[in-house]
């Protein structure tokens, strides 16, 4: 039987995604070969990389002076990329601590210079979003977690600044419309929204490129794999051709703009059969709560082991909370269908009637 997926990352792809990937690693396009033992210099390789390239610029509408990579290293590495390539001496870029992953990437921007945290929520652990700072205008760049996979939040506006700004959307890329202009560098691991993991989206302004004063290792340099397309080294096909996939899924639908209103229906069923349960509660601060991940909570820890048993019984997976937060969370990223939220909702509900 085939489960509700809930894990946090990776995490759930369309179906109709994974039955085509599934099909190119045994036969590609009826070439008689595996998309897994191509060469990427081949053309039908390139164009996978030009698809996938192009469908991003298509569903931001991106102007002439940004550009679509496809890299490795993981999110993780655009903590530290990110501020060698944008942050030179003599100048401070500011962070919004909201978790985790926020933490980490200015721990790792703090090898390439000066970084300040701007606001942080760590007194209320992470249950909300700083509002209302004041970013100083001679900023490299404020960086934001636009969605904080652990701890549930979602920034609902993009905070106000004159300076630049690099956000991490690993957990929330296409998740609803944005105006992708408002960023200079945007990052995604793609293993939540996109495919599997093994690359990460990067979308940036070519124009804030060039300007720090070091030298930056070929690989690391952005300006490299905008000049040879994301090709510069073997990349890593097989993950990239699942992100065209689901880009092409994402058009499909009706664009963001529908994959959006869906993520909103499903997202308040969730949180309004947490709000009207007695047992069960909800953590994050209304307001910002993420329409991706949904940490929750019962008063006690006494009925969690029995809370998951259920779920198991009800082919439901991936509910049980970070070690951070503790209790459940539900990830309901782009592709997670309507009918199995209310499949949770329904054992929720019935979770609680034999032990409210
Ligand atoms: N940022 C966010 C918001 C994440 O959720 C994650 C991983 N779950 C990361 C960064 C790290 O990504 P990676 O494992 O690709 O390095």
């Amino acid at each position: 039987m085939k489960k509700h997926n809930f894990s946090a990352g990776p995490a759930i792809l369309p179906a109709s995604v994974m039955q085509q990937a599934s099909e190119a690693a045994l036969n590609y396009n009826n070439t008689g070969l595996s998309i897994l033992e191509m060469s990427h210099r081949g053309k039908e390789i390139v164009a996978v990389m030009d698809e996938a390239i192009q469908s991003v610029k298509d569903i931001f509408n991106l102007p002439e002076n940004y550009e679509v990579l496809y890299l490795t290293g993981g999110a993780s590495t655009q903590f530290f990329m990110t501020a060698m390539n944008l942050l030179d001496q003599g100048q401070t870029a500011y962070y919004a601590d909201t978790g985790a992953w926020s933490k980490k990437a200015y721990k790792e921007g703090q090898h390439f210079g000066s970084i300040e945290v701007i606001a942080s929520s760590e007194d209320k652990n992470y249950t909300y979003i700083p509002k209302g700072f004041t970013v100083p205008g001679d900023a490299a760049y404020l960086h934001i977690t636009t969605n904080n996979t652990i701890f549930g939040t979602q920034y609902k506006a993009v905070p106000h600044t004159e300076s630049s700004i690099v956000a991490d959307m690993s957990s929330d890329i296409f998740s609803r419309e944005i105006d992708a202009t408002q960023f200079d560098l945007i990052y995604a691991g793609a293993q939540k929204n996109l495919g599997p993991a093994g690359t990460t989206m990067v979308v940036v302004n070519k124009e804030i490129l060039g300007k720090v004063n070091r030298a930056i290792p070929t690989m690391l340099d952005y300006r490299t794999h905008i000049g040879k397309k994301s090709a510069f080294n073997t990349p890593p096909v097989f993950p990239i051709y699942v992100c065209m996939l689901s880009l092409r899924w994402i058009k499909e639908q009706g664009g963001v703009a529908a994959i959006e209103q869906n993520n909103n229906q499903k997202a308040d069923l969730l949180y309004n059969a947490l709000d009207e349960s007695s047992l069960f509660k909800a953590v994050v601060a209304k307001e910002d709560r993420s329409i991706m991940n949904v940490p929750f909570v019962m008063e006690t820890d006494e009925l969690n082991e029995a809370f998951l048993n259920v779920c198991t019984e009800a082919g439901i997976s991936g509910v049980k909370g970070h070690r951070s937060v503790g209790g459940f969370r539900a990830s309901i990223y782009n592709a997670m269908p309507i009918d199995s939220v209310k499949v949770l909702v329904d054992v929720i509900k019935e979770f609680e009637r034999t032990n409210g």
